[in-house]
């Protein structure tokens, strides 16, 4: 197991006599505990040298309080920042759906969780939201995959667009925006294609259906397990095609959630959403204090 900041911070403290003030030194010697502790939570190198760098600006000086060790007043000081990059603008877990139909594209690499995605949002924008959702896949090179978003549809009770084989992905996506407006749909989700790697293709498709339907929200589904390669994805699908949110998703795994903090730093985008599991209920708005208090241990 990991051993949590605040343990290797008593530590280090402990070996320290020094009161009254943070001095320079102690802070220096507690921050080398931090940045161990941020890569061993898979922030990245880049990410965790720029956070601690912050940190040690508003450590150095500040007054110890009585009331707690020069450790733990560390560790808040820590966590407070954790708090301030993770974060995003607007209300965790909101989407822009107003404007009836409101077109949301899922973007990802295949294998990110995707598909799994799409139909547990559109359940909660059902349940919570009481909102009418049409899901469209366009992985029209597996056939899998379109069946598996029917099949969730039925599920979760909502409905999906017919599948018309032979389709290519701009045309089912004028089919859903079309039978989104003509049904009464409140929210139109299109679940794109998933490749292994970022390529030029899956990029030019993805941009043709984001020109066709003008999505309202642009969401990244992400591998949370997968540290900074999470990261590189997030970065090249934001440069490309324009990402609105991230959902980061496995993070009901062992991980630290480290990919959380670097996602936030590197990318800026709002992280919306988490899920925690492959049950249609288990995806959660983000929390920033939930993965703070992960990634501190
Ligand atoms: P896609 O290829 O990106 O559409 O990925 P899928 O939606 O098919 O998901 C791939 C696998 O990951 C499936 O077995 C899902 O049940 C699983 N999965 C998706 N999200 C999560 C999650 O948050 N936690 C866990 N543990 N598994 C997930």
């Amino acid at each position: 197991m990991f051993e949590s900041l605040s343990d290797r911070l008593s530590g280090v403290f402990e070996r320290l006599t020094k009161q009254g003030a943070l001095s320079e030194d102690d802070v220096k010697t507690a921050l080398r505990e931090v940045r161990v502790a941020l890569l061993e939570a898979d922030v990245s190198l880049p990410v965790a040298r720029n956070f601690v760098k912050a940190v040690q600006d508003k450590a150095t000086g500040q007054a110890v309080t009585k009331s707690v060790t020069p450790g733990q007043q560390v560790v808040k000081i820590v966590h407070d920042e954790l708090i301030a990059v993770l974060t995003g603008e607007g209300e965790p877990g909101s989407l822009k759906i107003d404007n009836a139909p409101a077109p949301i594209l899922m973007v990802g690499l295949q294998g990110s969780g995707k598909t799994t995605t799409t139909a547990k949002l559109a359940k909660r924008l059902k349940e919570r939201q009481n909102k009418r959702v049409l899901m469209a896949s366009l992985d029209v090179n597996r056939p899998a995959a379109m069946e598996q978003l029917a099949i969730l549809g039925q599920q979760v009770g909502v409905d999906t667009l017919a599948i018309v084989p032979g389709e290519r992905p701009e045309q089912i996506a004028q089919r859903a925006k079309t039978q989104a407006s003509l049904g009464g749909y409140d929210v139109y989700m299109l679940d794109t294609a998933g490749r292994l790697h970022i390529d030029e293709a899956l990029i030019a498709e993805a941009a043709a259906v984001r020109d066709i339907v003008k999505p309202r929200e642009t969401l990244l589904v992400v591998d949370g397990l997968t540290g900074q390669d999470a990261v590189n994805v997030a970065e090249e699908f934001d440069g490309k095609i324009g990402v609105s949110g991230v959902v980061l998703t496995r993070m009901d795994g062992d991980g630290r959630g480290g990919a959380a903090l670097s996602m936030r730093a590197v990318t800026g985008k709002p992280i919306k959403f988490v899920g925690l599991g492959e049950k249609m209920d288990a995806i959660e708005e983000f929390h920033p204090e939930r993965i703070a208090g992960r990634i501190l241990g």
